[in-house]
């Protein structure tokens, strides 16, 4: 019998990046499942602390194992932004192409190399109490030239370590192989197992 999973998200890039690198045994479900679901505020200022938001908030209303995803980019350059903001750094929340122009911009007078990494808390809950909780991280830089169509997100600025191009210009699989998210779901995993 498979395992039933609500990702708390409403993004169908990181819900299907989920889905893509669970094992064999998960049936994944999002909030896209449960329309009446609410909308989270995320009012933390760090991505464990808006994972644990949304897991407890969602698993206080509905039934089963729920996993949230809080992830970004932090960038050293900036002090680590835009961090929690990752998503909104432009203001509109969600708007990639707006994002990444802000950040080139905000880059654009400092000495390269540009060292960032990618994070991702994942937090599971079930009843509306913390079950488990774990961090991810990719390290790489951004570069001054947006390059790739796959992914999402700052994926066109972000060159991971040891790669001479893109997230985006990775294919699936390997993105979801070297990934802030695959590596919190692989320690989700681990101690799923144990
Ligand atoms: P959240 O929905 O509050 O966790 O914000 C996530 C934001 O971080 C996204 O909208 C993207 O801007 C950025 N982000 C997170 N993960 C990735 C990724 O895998 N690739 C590119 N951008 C990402």
């Amino acid at each position: 019998m498979k395992k039933t999973l609500i990702v708390a998200t409403r993004n169908a890039h990181k819900a299907q990046e989920i889905a893509a690198i669970l094992p064999e045994g998960y049936e994944v479900r999002t909030l896209a499942d449960y329309p009446q679901a609410p909308e989270v505020e995320e009012t933390a200022d760090t991505f464990a602390g808006n994972a644990a938001l949304k897991a407890c908030g969602i698993s206080a209303l509905l039934p089963g194992l729920v996993l949230a995803d809080d992830s970004g980019l932090c960038v050293d350059a900036l002090g680590g932004a835009p961090g929690v903001m990752s998503a909104r750094y432009a203001g509109e929340h969600g708007n990639d192409v707006a994002n990444n122009a802000r950040l080139l911009q905000e880059l654009a007078t400092l000495p390269p190399p540009h060292t960032a990494r990618f994070m991702c808390a994942m937090c599971l809950a079930e009843g509306g109490l913390v079950l488990a909780e774990f961090t991810g991280k990719v390290e790489g830089r951004i570069t001054a030239t947006p390059a790739g169509e796959h992914g999402f997100g700052y994926d066109p600025l972000f060159v991971p370590a040891g790669y001479d191009c893109t997230m985006a210009q990775l294919p699936a699989e390997q993105k979801n192989a070297i990934s802030h998210r695959a590596d919190a779901l692989r320690q989700l995993m681990d101690w799923m197992r144990t």
